[in-house]
């Protein structure tokens, strides 16, 4: 069978670590038929806007998609296309595995947490408004049915994953209201699940602290979106940096495979950049489909190579460039037997 995925390559160094993790991806023993879809710079130039309405038809369409990062202006212009894609496909849960590999300069060697953030509401709704000329305003939005629905997924993942416990990470001391409601609605969750996942909670400052200095006691953290989105970076700098670092968007109808990381416009066009973590969102995209073994086999080839150092990209500590860590992966998987 062969699968029809959208391919939005992106901005920066997106246009080469995508083709890298395409090439991979060819080689996983699945077969793919890619639709190559521009958003973000490149659908500006063609289409007047950054994220075209074809861009979520072929996502609505395939179901599935891979995407590499899409730069977003800071400050003015345009609203960003991650959050607008997600939103407007309601890919509610952002899953962010963090797991130490061998091979890479780190602080610690047993890092394996896994980061559920809510991926649609929070102060990325997108409501926000100068009162008068020198003040602003964010509004955050918190409901109880996205929150529910985020620590559902969080457990569920963790029962599907044998994971021991989920914590929720919030700031509901000083936001009572908002914070609160996602904290009560965490809790009435895990009451469904008691016995089977342990439960706790974490102010999110004390959170940082804690997964700075003992990461190895956490497991699967569930957070809403702002927190989640600055948790991950720090997560991902505990297993070697945000080039390693692989995400995806999961709702409903349609799920989105992409890195933590963006666009790094310094090292765009210079075969420099780190293609794991698009790599890795790749293999989360194959276990999506129903293909664990492929995956498997996948991260396993892309862990022998880092751990041999012998083909890795400057921010594992190597020269090789983007192409020729794809190119290493690729006959690692040659090497092994095909699993169909
Ligand atoms: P960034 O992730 O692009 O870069 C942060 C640092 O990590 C830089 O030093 C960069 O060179 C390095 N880095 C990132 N990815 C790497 C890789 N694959 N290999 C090697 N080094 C890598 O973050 P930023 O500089 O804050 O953001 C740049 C642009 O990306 C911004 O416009 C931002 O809005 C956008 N962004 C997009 C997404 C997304 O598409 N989902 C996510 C985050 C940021």
């Amino acid at each position: 069978m062969t699968h029809r995925v959208t391919l939005i390559p992106g901005d920066g160094i997106g246009p080469e670590i995508a083709a890298a993790t395409c090439r991979v991806l060819d080689a996983s023993g699945v077969a793919f038929e890619w639709e190559t879809v521009e958003a973000g710079q490149a659908a500006i130039e063609q289409y007047g806007k950054p994220l075209p309405d074809h861009v979520l038809e072929s996502v609505r369409r395939n179901r599935v998609a891979i995407k590499g990062p899409i730069t977003t202006p800071v400050g003015a212009g345009f609203r960003s296309v991650n959050v607008s894609l997600r939103q407007a496909l309601d890919l509610y849960a952002n899953l962010r595995p963090a797991r130490s590999m061998k091979g890479l300069d780190t602080r610690y060697e047993d890092v394996d947490l896994v980061i559920v953030r809510e991926n649609t509401e929070d102060l990325y709704a997108g409501i926000e408004h100068m009162v008068g000329r020198d003040a602003a305003e964010s509004i955050k939005i918190i409901t109880r049915y996205a929150s529910e629905r985020i620590a559902r997924f969080a457990f569920d993942y963790a029962v599907a994953n044998g994971r021991r416990m989920v914590t929720a990470v919030h700031k509901a001391n000083i936001m009572k209201l908002s914070d609160g409601l996602f904290l009560e609605s965490c809790r009435t969750v895990a009451a469904e699940y008691e016995g089977r996942v342990e439960f706790q909670d974490r102010i999110v400052d004390n959170m940082c602290m804690q997964l700075v200095q003992k990461p190895e006691l956490y497991d699967v953290l569930v957070l809403p979106n702002l927190y989640g989105d600055i948790v991950s970076d720090l997560c991902a700098g505990l297993v070697g940096g945000l080039g390693v670092a692989p995400g995806a968007n999961i709702g409903t109808e349609a799920a989105v495979f992409e890195p933590v990381h963006g666009s790094a416009p310094k090292y765009a066009g210079l075969d420099r950049a780190n293609p794991t973590a698009m790599i890795l969102s790749g293999a989360l995209m194959l276990r999506h489909l129903g293909y664990p073994e492929q995956a498997t086999r996948l991260e396993r080839a892309v862990r022998e190579i880092i751990a041999e150092g012998r083909a890795t990209t400057y921010d594992m500590g190597g020269s090789t460039g983007t192409a020729g860590f794809a190119d290493a992966v690729i006959d690692r998987l040659g090497a092994a037997p095909a699993i169909r």
